[in-house]
């Protein structure tokens, strides 16, 4: 069943993707439009109307007609695309209520709703566990880990922002898991940036080949050199080697992420 259309299961035609689509997109099955409802109870918070099919369009316009809801929880939902909506700014909204029509307004490749979770920071959350689902009580916490290479082993699992850090001063690491975030590392030995790692059961590194730069995208972290202390944090990263924290042939032994 689905919390978001009314009449039939969800079929997902995009997934959530960190940083490139932090939605899941979804038609009633067999690819049919459907009456959109309100996931959860909540106030409309945001209404956008009047847009049309508007392909290459970007920021809010890029939603089409929009509906933002806050839950009781402190989480929001928001459906784009809409061909119709039903609800008013500041009304209050129950489950299962009828908000709106599945349409293509705004930059949409064809009729589906475009719908997002937000945490209580208004940050994006992959949405699919929540499709048939209760928004969560507490927010998951995203762990990182690193490798150590001397020991040869992986450190515990430590919480992004919870003011620790992964590693052991003095030992080289030479991988790093990262929960949801997109990521690569400097392999020290080869040389050169590995690939980007964007699967959340996957890590960055070649274990047992020291690292001397991460990237991480849209987190603020920084890195402890083996032999000198933390360098600054840093927090922007493009595709060319903009904004990686380390300095070239000398070993990480740490990482922090806040
Ligand atoms: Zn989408």
């Amino acid at each position: 069943m689905s919390r978001v259309l009314l009449n039939a299961e969800n079929q997902i035609t995009n997934a959530y993707r960190k940083n490139v689509h932090e939605a899941v997109d979804v038609v009633k099955k067999w690819y049919q439009a459907d009456t959109v409802i309100a996931h959860s109870d909540g106030e409309v918070i945001l209404v956008q109307t009047g847009k049309k099919h508007n392909p290459g369009s970007t920021g809010n316009e890029s939603y089409g007609n929009f509906i933002k809801i806050k839950h009781n929880d402190g989480y929001y939902t928001l459906y784009a695309h809409l061909k119709e909506v039903y609800v008013k700014k500041n009304q209050k909204v129950s489950r299962g209520e009828k908000i709106g029509y599945m349409g293509d307004t705004g930059n949409a490749y064809g009729v589906h709703l475009h719908f997002e979770v937000r945490n209580k920071s208004d940050k994006r959350i992959d949405p699919e566990p929540y499709l048939d689902a209760d928004l969560p009580k507490e927010e998951r916490k995203i762990l990182y880990q690193a490798y150590d290479n001397v020991k040869k082993y992986w450190l515990p699992n430590v919480a992004v922002g919870d003011g620790d850090y992964a590693g052991n001063f003095g030992n080289a690491i030479g991988g790093i898991y990262l929960d949801q975030y997109r990521m690569r590392v400097h392999d020290m030995k080869k040389g050169y940036w590995l690939l980007w790692v964007e699967n959340r059961n996957d890590y960055a590194g070649n274990l047992g080949n020291d690292i001397d730069g991460v990237q991480i995208y849209n987190v603020t972290y920084r890195v402890h050199l083996k032999n000198g202390g933390w360098l600054p944090w840093v927090s922007k990263v493009d595709d060319t080697n903009d904004g990686y924290a380390g300095i070239y042939g000398k070993a990480i032994d740490a990482i922090e992420i806040k």
